[in-house]
């Protein structure tokens, strides 16, 4: 199957299923999104809605985590992962958001990328959930699934993978298409077993496609194998049977 088609069934499949995904992550703004995706590196979504309520309460602005330092931050985030760069991180955001940005979460994945804790992911999932930006933020999730259904090819880092998708996803679904693959690679197309018998993407999917001629292949191999070995043993054991008939004819 063409890359082209992959994309088409890929878009029109979760157009249909799926038209409004949305991020897992809780939040009421966005600064709040903010914090909460800077927390979210490297640790689950459903770990991060565990600690940003009581945060949220103490830091409801930029200014409060301006005013405030990495030790009481990170009493707040303690069991999130790498919870003193992250404290550090959130407490120099505050303070940039407070000293360039008038306090508000800039548009643009440059000014974005410019605030500490935020990388290129971080600001693209900013940009298309906040901005509605056509923005591909690529986490593990999203590397692994736009490869394996086969929108990727040859792409070795998220910004390779990145580059690919916005290229070839419409326009007004990139920002969507984020999700989408997100949540498929977070409940179906899992890293180390994906759901390939639940799931609905199998009739265009490349990874699919590959292991199943593989597995059609090594059947085959196997029963001509087995037929082979067959038709040596009823050879064998004809010779068998003409020599005894032989033997008692001879006697
Ligand atoms: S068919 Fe399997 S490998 Fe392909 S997207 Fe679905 S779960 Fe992932």
């Amino acid at each position: 199957m063409l890359k082209a088609e992959r994309y088409r069934h890929f878009v029109e499949y979760f157009s249909q299923n799926q038209p409004n995904p949305v991020t897992e992550l809780h939040y009421n703004n966005p600064f709040q999104l903010l914090v909460a995706v800077i927390l979210s590196a490297q640790c689950t979504d459903k770990r991060i809605n565990q600690v940003t309520p009581a945060l949220f309460e103490r830091f409801p602005t930029a200014q409060d985590l301006a005013d405030s330092t990495s030790d009481e931050v990170f009493s707040y985030i303690r069991s999130v992962s790498y919870p003193n760069n992250k404290a550090k991180h959130l407490v120099g955001m505050g303070k940039m958001l407070m000293e360039v940005f008038n306090g508000e979460v800039p548009s643009g994945i440059e000014n974005l990328q410019k605030l500490p804790g935020v990388g290129r992911k971080t600001a693209n999932v900013i940009a298309s959930v906040i901005f509605e930006e056509p923005a591909m933020a690529v986490d593990t999730h999203v590397f692994r699934v736009a490869n394996r259904i086969g929108l990727t090819n040859n792409a070795r880092t998220p910004l390779a993978v990145e580059k690919q998708l916005v290229q070839n996803i419409p326009k007004e679904h990139i920002a969507v298409a984020h999700h989408w693959l997100i949540l498929h690679g977070r409940y179906i197309c899992l890293a180390r077993s994906p759901k390939c018998d639940v799931c609905p993407l199998t009739w265009f999917c490349r990874y699919y496609e590959r292991n199943n001629i593989e597995a059609a292949l090594k059947r085959a191999e196997a029963a001509k194998e087995k037929k082979v070995k067959e038709a040596k043993k009823k050879k064998q054991l004809n010779t068998i049977s003409k020599e005894l008939k032989k033997r008692s004819v001879d006697n």
